[in-house]
């Protein structure tokens, strides 16, 4: 039963490649313990995923209700004869805010900390307090810290904490659970609760930013991301909606409002990137300074009205000596701020990053290894297998940079290459193997007998060509022994065919056990056989012969009813070149031998003729 359900072709590849995938598997998991393989292909992953983002975010378009007011390399230097080298005093800032909320702007984030204050501008930062306290839209920024000496970690107000109901089993927020927290001026923390937290996340394998914070622990308490903040209070205002927690759900998504975004297991967001660095709308602080001087001054102002109207100004550094870059996908010199709004534009657009699952990637392994082995095993040309193999490998990358850029989703790319390359030399290896066992079938079949098992009549004819050419080559002899079985009719008529074709087939048996493994023993035709002795002479054929025939004689044949039977053989021989010079001749010569044995009254070794002997003194 298992045999047959073996024999079938396709329960057998099935099982070869079950076989290689699970064995790929076993030795990726060890791999993964003692080598941290897995890390290596994670890195590789990675740098597949930053040219298919890269990709990807050149199609995305960004909200236009976004602007970025950055404090580039031109502000420092153009301000620099009003307000000084960098730090200014924070005049600027209330300037700013108050031109800003003139123009009906709908929000304005600082990505910058107003830390401790400026010597002898005390009354400038008590100024800035009041001024990001009278308007409700004002955000400014604040980080957390590992500190040791956790006795001066502050408490912060109320106000900062956010509800954070987390229903997933997967999500903790460990990895962004900090111990301290760098607090910024008292006046502005006592004057507002738009504060929101800006530390950012890079990879461990490689130091790229990826993926965003969304909410940081400390002592207890969640507080969020600035991003975070400032985008669900715009959901909020504009689409009317109370938002009084955030709610992780058993999916492992946030959900804000109606929106909703995958988080991994630390709870970060994947960020989906637009364009390239410097894409989002621009303006220099120093435009928007000097605007708010001219309007102040009733000149009429550098920037148009309404630029800022229901607009988030996103407001932080982007000068280069002000060393606020980061290595993202998309640059390695990404500014600091553009992050923060493109996260912002992510949640505002609900279009973030989910990467698939560690079992649907397998997964996807699994069923396109498959795919390859089936290709491999179909497929009879090698170079059209292997082209077929490089199309599923170049379709998948191209399907796995599609479904990034439309659907959001990130599927491994580099542990299925690794996965079908294996496979692919796995069941190459293994196709090799087989086709040499198929090889070795189709010749068995086509150079033995079916009955006997012994060789049949072609190759004895073959085999006869070869040892003859062998024997001109070094001078030497071989011998044929023909067999014909007594009385054969008659066995058949008193026991039947079946029980003639068991016999033939225990005489056969008989036969090769009796000679040398390196005879030949062929079924001439018929019942009768055929010995090539290689190297015998004549003597030694008929010594042979004589022993052949009498191990036949003294065998008792077992029939199917449990009958034991005797059956006695008639011998001829020949040698080679002697008695004939071609293979037509040597069997007449043969046969000769065995009429003569028959006549002579059978169970016996054909006597020769007489002009023979003197071969025989040879
Ligand atoms: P003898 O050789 O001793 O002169 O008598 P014999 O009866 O054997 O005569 P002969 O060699 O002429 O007959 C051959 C017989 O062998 C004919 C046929 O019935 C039988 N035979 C040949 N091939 C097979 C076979 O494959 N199976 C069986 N059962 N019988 C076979
Ligand atoms: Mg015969
Ligand atoms: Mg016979």
């Amino acid at each position: 039963m298992i045999k047959k359900i073996w024999d079938k072709k396709l329960f057998r590849q099935i099982s070869y490649f079950l076989f290689i995938a699970l064995s790929i598997l076993f030795i990726w998991f060890i791999g993964q313990k003692v080598f941290n393989f897995g890390q290596l292909l994670e890195a590789y992953e990675l740098k597949t995923y930053d040219l298919r983002a890269t990709m990807a975010a050149k199609s995305r378009v960004i909200n236009p209700n976004i602007v970025i007011v950055s404090i580039d390399d031109d502000s420092l230097e153009i301000l620099q004869d009003e307000l000084g080298r960098w730090p200014w005093s924070r005049e600027v800032y209330s300037e700013t805010i108050h031109y800003l909320e003139k123009e009906n702007v709908d929000s304005v984030a600082f990505d910058l900390m107003f830390v401790g204050n400026q010597k002898g501008f005390e009354d400038k930062d008590l100024e800035l307090a009041k001024t990001i306290g009278k308007y409700d839209n004002v955000y400014t920024s604040m980080n957390f810290d590992y500190r040791e000496d956790n006795d001066k970690a502050p408490e912060l107000p109320e106000k900062f904490k956010i509800n954070l109901e987390n229903k997933s089993k997967n999500i903790d927020f460990s990895e962004f659970s900090f111990t301290y927290c760098r607090l910024i001026l008292d006046e502005i923390i006592e004057a507002t609760q738009n504060v929101g937290f800006i530390n950012f996340m890079r990879d461990p394998i490689d130091k790229i930013s990826r993926r965003s914070p969304t909410f940081f622990k400390y002592k207890d308490d969640y507080y969020p991301y600035l991003a975070l903040k400032v985008a669900t209070d715009y959901i909020k205002r504009q689409e009317k909606l109370k938002i009084d927690k955030y709610v992780i759900n058993e999916k492992n998504e946030l959900i804000i409002g109606n929106r909703s975004f995958p988080l991994d297991e630390n709870g970060s967001i994947i960020i989906n990137w637009y364009g390239s660095h410097y894409t989002y709308n621009y303006i220099p602080f120093w435009k928007v300074y000097k605007s708010a001087l001219s309007l102040k001054k009733g000149e009429p102002p550098l920037i148009a009205k309404n630029f800022f109207k229901d607009k988030i100004a996103f407001l932080g550094v982007t000068a280069v000596s002000l060393y606020d870059i980061k290595s993202t996908p998309l640059s390695s010199i990404y500014p600091g701020v553009e992050i923060q709004a493109t996260v912002l534009n992510n949640i505002l657009d609900n279009k973030s990053i989910q990467r698939a699952d560690k079992f649907v990637d397998i997964g996807i392994s699994f069923l396109l290894s498959f795919l390859i082995a089936l290709v491999v095993i179909k497929i009879r040309e090698p170079v059209i297998s292997s082209f077929i193999s490089i199309a599923i490998v170049l379709g998948y990358i191209f399907w796995a940079s599609y479904l990034l850029e439309h659907y959001l989703l990130w599927v491994g790319i580099i542990s299925q290459i690794v996965f079908m390359t294996a496979t692919f030399t796995a069941m190459y290896i293994i196709k090799y193997v087989l086709k040499s066992k198929d090889f070795e079938y189709t010749y068995k079949l086509a150079t033995t007998d079916g009955l006997t098992g012994l060789y049949n009549h072609r190759y004895f004819q073959e085999k006869l060509k070869e040892n003859m050419k062998k024997a001109d080559k070094n001078n030497s002899n071989f011998s044929l022994v023909l067999i014909d079985i007594d009385f054969f009719k008659k066995f058949n008529d008193t026991y039947g065919h079946q029980a003639g074709d068991e016999v033939l087939r225990q005489v056969g048996y008989t036969l090769k056990k009796t000679v040398k493994p390196s005879d030949v023993v062929a079924r001439y035709g018929g019942e009768e056989m055929v010995i090539i002795l290689p190297d015998a002479d004549t003597n030694s054929a008929i010594i042979i012969a004589n022993r052949v025939c009498k191990a036949i004689a003294e065998e008792k044949f077992k029939l199917n009813e449990g009958i034991t039977v005797n059956v006695t053989i008639s011998l001829g021989i020949a040698t080679y070149s002697v008695h004939g010079k071609t293979s037509t001749e040597l069997v007449e010569f043969a046969d000769k031998g065995l009429y003569s044995a028959k006549a002579n009254g059978r169970n016996q070794v054909g006597q020769l003729p007489d002009n023979s002997n003197a071969v025989m003194s040879h």
